[in-house]
């Protein structure tokens, strides 16, 4: 996978993985292009009314976290496209309000106290469109307000899953709640955590009020604390992983947030993924980077696994694990396999290199 090394502001950043993923940022609006078309009938959502939807959101965004609307300009101007249509790749999810058959991604994370090395360890598979498979890349970035970061992201998005030098790995999963509206979104939203130096701050960023809707994120720190963190337009629930095991996929796990879930029946999915890696996960009790790969490459309930292959359907239900990662946080080291974790190997990356 690329990796991007940026410096500087916030615009400056955003510019230089604009200019670094040029051809990525112009292939992803492309696709998400494709897909409003494609999906029209079921959607209802032209690209036109979805740049007049995304300028909503980014109102909102630019009140609260103006320096990360400043990234998305960047990554536009820097990528030669046009803001709304850089801001919708970044708010696409929140815009279809949550096509239900998209089921994106697993995360776990385990503390010291469970892992053979005392090592605070974070796993995640990135479920998402085959097409965009070939537009994800790292970044490596320095802000000059912010802690340094290690993330991916894909195409023209904020890069949102990874890790920064307070030892704060940050990952997020796809949230159906019902109370979607004009607000914040919650690629800003988790792309905020990244800035935080604590957990305590990474929790207070994500609950801003004026929220559109809200993902699942899941919070570990280097100390072993962990936490889920679930989120709606309007409601939250704080998760904390006392046992030592955080598992989170797609639902709401909390009893005050499942009543604001958009079509619970619609989540299957969710719930057996999380049941599965839960299972898993417990089974050991001295984790390592190897055996949260296993995790990672688990077939059971093929082809939505953890491991997911479920590339066959319509253009809003065709989806794939597109990259798998394993974080070493005590190491500040990141294991990532391009692709199905059954079929690629993972490489390593560090945050200081
Ligand atoms: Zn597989």
């Amino acid at each position: 996978m690329p990796l991007y090394e940026v410096y500087g502001s916030h615009y400056q950043i955003g510019c230089q993985i604009g200019e670094a993923a040029r051809q990525q940022v112009q292939h992803s609006v492309d696709t998400a292009h494709n897909l409003l078309a494609e999906a029209f009938e079921q959607l209802k959502l032209s690209w036109e009314m979805a740049c007049i939807l995304a300028l909503e959101h980014i109102a909102f965004a630019r009140a609260h976290y103006p320096q990360y609307v400043e990234e998305i300009q960047g990554i536009a101007d820097g990528g030669e496209c046009a803001f709304e249509d850089v801001a919708v790749l970044n708010m696409l999810d929140t815009l279809m309000e949550y096509p239900p058959q998209l089921m994106h991604c697993t995360s776990m994370a385990v503390s010291p106290e469970r892992s053979a090395d005392g090592h605070v360890l974070v796993a995640h598979n990135e479920d998402w469109t085959p097409e965009d498979e070939e537009d994800f890349y790292l970044v490596r970035a320095h802000p000059v307000n912010e802690p340094a970061f290690l993330a991916m992201g894909y195409g023209g998005t904020l890069p949102i899953t990874g890790f920064n030098a307070c030892g704060l790995a940050s990952c997020c999963q796809t949230a159906y709640p019902g109370d979607v509206r004009a607000g914040i979104p919650p690629v800003i939203l988790a792309r905020s955590v990244l800035g935080a130096r604590s957990p305590g701050q990474a929790i207070a960023k994500l609950l801003l009020p004026h929220r559109a809707a809200g993902y699942n994120h899941l919070i570990a720190h280097e100390s072993g604390e962990l936490y889920c963190v679930e989120i709606s337009a309007q409601h939250f629930a704080i998760l904390g992983g006392s046992d030592g095991y955080a598992v989170h996929t797609n639902h709401y796990l909390d009893n005050y947030m499942r009543p604001f879930e958009r079509n619970p029946a619609e989540l299957v999915r969710a719930h057996v993924r999380y049941h599965r890696a839960l299972r898993l996960l417990k089974l050991g009790s001295a984790h390592t980077i190897d055996s949260l790969k296993a995790i990672l490459r688990d077939h059971l309930n093929m082809p939505d696994s953890i491991c997911n292959h479920a590339v066959d359907g319509g253009p809003v239900e065709r989806e794939k694990t597109v990259a798998s990662l394993v974080i070493d946080l005590t190491e500040r080291r990141l294991h990532l396999a391009w692709g199905c974790p059954c079929e690629t190997p993972y490489a390593v990356y560090e945050l200081d290199d």
